[in-house]
């Protein structure tokens, strides 16, 4: 499954899931910031100013909450819909028609600057759809408690519990399977 652009900056506050569970803000770094923009299809200046860092950490911590409080099986609430639209409101679109081959005509839409208040106003966007298509009910919390990424139960049966199965999901089996022993000798 593609991975969503509101996950994606949720994700951003990375944290040791093989280890001690340490917290690691890759919105700071560069690296991050440059390959974000490009597996989102997005573009704003880089490095992000001090600024621009805190605006989007605050947003990301605002998506991560809301993602808690979904997981745990609550409803969408007036606070998450206010979060969006504030978001929202910072963003400039220019509309454009396009004429298209068969006389079709598509309408579309892009941001008035390359800015990182553009993408956070793209990542609010999808958020609110995510919430919009019934899918709010399918956030989760990696169960690996020293990971805790956000992510969506694709499955039928909503039995997902890792965010990857190979990797936090063995994980965690292999330490089941150490307890186990450990408890039997
Ligand atoms: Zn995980």
């Amino acid at each position: 499954m593609m991975e969503l652009l509101w996950i994606d900056l949720a994700d951003s506050l990375w944290h040791d899931w093989k280890g001690d569970g340490h917290a690691e803000d890759r919105l700071e770094s560069r690296e991050w910031q440059a390959a974000f923009l490009e597996r989102n299809r997005l573009s704003a200046p880089v490095p992000a100013s001090e600024e621009e860092v805190a605006e989007l950490r605050r947003f990301r911590d605002e998506l991560r909450g809301f993602s808690v409080r979904l997981a745990a099986g609550e409803a969408a609430t007036e606070d998450m819909v206010h979060a969006i639209n504030d978001q929202l409101a910072e963003q400039a679109v220019v509309r454009r028609a396009e004429l298209e081959e068969g006389g079709s005509v598509r309408l579309s839409w892009t941001p008035a600057a390359d800015s990182w208040r553009s993408v956070r106003a793209e990542a609010a966007a999808d958020f609110a759809r995510s919430l919009a298509e019934g899918l709010g009910s399918r956030i989760r919390l990696c169960d690996n408690g020293n990971c805790k990424w956000v992510f969506l139960d694709d499955t039928r049966n909503r039995s997902k519990r890792f965010c990857d199965d190979k990797l936090c999901g063995n994980l965690m089996k292999v330490r089941r399977f150490r307890e186990r022993k450990k408890t039997e000798t």
